[in-house]
């Protein structure tokens, strides 16, 4: 099966949301930026250093909003790497 990795800088973000209307799975975190729900669907792993995260997902059901998250972001803050 398919898997891929969601990564955000969240020192990069800049909390324009541009990837919240394109994958529900990003949400706006305490301090106004950018990050991954921590019950999003198909999760194998969440990782956080507190300024980056890093989400594994399985299913390719949802990679191309992943795309389309990480192509709309203006300051590069969100990388898609399949595995
Ligand atoms: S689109 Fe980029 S800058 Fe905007 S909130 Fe999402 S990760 Fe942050």
């Amino acid at each position: 099966m398919t898997e891929y990795t969601i990564t955000v800088d969240r020192d990069a973000c800049d909390g324009i949301f541009a990837c919240l209307v394109r994958d529900d799975r990003f949400v706006e975190a305490d301090d106004g930026t950018a990050t991954i729900d921590e019950d999003a669907e198909g999760i194998v792993e969440h990782r956080t250093d507190g300024r980056s995260v890093d989400v594994t997902f399985e299913g390719d059901g949802k990679l191309n909003d992943a795309q389309q998250a990480a192509a709309a972001c203006p300051v590069d803050a969100i990388t898609v790497e399949e595995s």
